[in-house]
């Protein structure tokens, strides 16, 4: 039964993988992300349905348009294999927890917006608002069946990172955006449904990679200290490494 859940969400990944490149895209650009139907960005060609197989059709076309060979990006059968990847770690991760739903939302959720925020250093509300909402009421949903106790710990897991962020946030507007401080219940909330001591660990581990990863590029000069680096990707690896491999973290911390 597990391997069965395992493998569909790793398929479903593939597809919400595609549909994310599509948000990826557009969301930024204030377009529609259900229609006009995708195009080539090089010569206007419709993509055929055939042409638009997750990973499958950049691989055959070696990523190129069909009709006029422009280069299609590496970028976009990484999302959808990432996805792929990532939906199928959750539910092996929490195979048999009514919160799996909640879990893969989040992930397709950080996927966007870790890549939003790269491109265009911002955490679209377009994104941040309904992944909220949605996470929060399958959490809900998870903690009307599996146990209250749990959603109430999610919740106020999320109310307390939130308040940290927003501290950072008054103390330093420049260091902490304020869009960090919308983005941060949600991982506050998925974490904390684990374990306070996830939620921090998962917080603390953003911080730490998005300061390693900083100084790193401050120091090979492929960035100077005025330059913007975006956290949210920073936060959303954190909280994804403390879901999938927390547990074994902290008891090697606790030895
Ligand atoms: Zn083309």
């Amino acid at each position: 039964m597990t391997g069965f859940v395992i493998a569909i969400s790793a398929l479903l990944g593939l597809l919400i993988g595609s549909f994310l490149n599509v948000v990826i895209w557009r969301v930024p650009r204030h377009e529609s992300i259900v229609s006009p139907p995708s195009r080539c960005p090089g010569c206007e060609q419709l993509i055929r349905p055939y042409d638009n197989i997750p990973v499958l059709s950049w691989l055959i076309l070696r990523g190129k348009c069909r009709s006029c060979k422009t280069k299609i990006s590496a970028r976009y059968p990484l999302v959808e294999a990432g996805t792929a990847i990532l939906w199928g770690l959750l539910a092996w991760r929490f195979a048999g927890s009514w919160a799996l739903p909640a879990y893969l939302v989040l992930a397709a959720g950080l996927v966007a917006l870790s890549l939003i925020d790269l491109d265009t250093f911002l955490l679209p509300n377009r994104i941040v608002y309904p992944l909220t909402v949605a996470v929060t009421v399958l959490f809900g949903a998870a903690g009307v069946v599996g146990g209250v106790g749990d959603f109430r710990r999610a919740l106020l897991s999320g109310l307390g990172v939130f308040a940290v962020f927003l501290l950072l946030h008054l103390v330093s507007p420049r260091g902490m955006g304020f869009g960090d401080v919308k983005f941060s219940f949600v991982l506050g909330l998925s974490l904390g449904w684990v374990s306070p001591a996830t939620a921090f660990l998962g917080i603390f581990m953003g911080f730490l990679l998005g300061s390693v990863v900083g100084i790193g590029l401050i120091a090979t000069k492929v960035k100077t200290r005025k330059d913007h680096v975006p956290f949210g990707p920073f936060m959303a690896l954190g909280t994804l490494i403390a879901l999938l491999v927390g547990p074994q973290i902290l008891r090697l911390l606790s030895q």
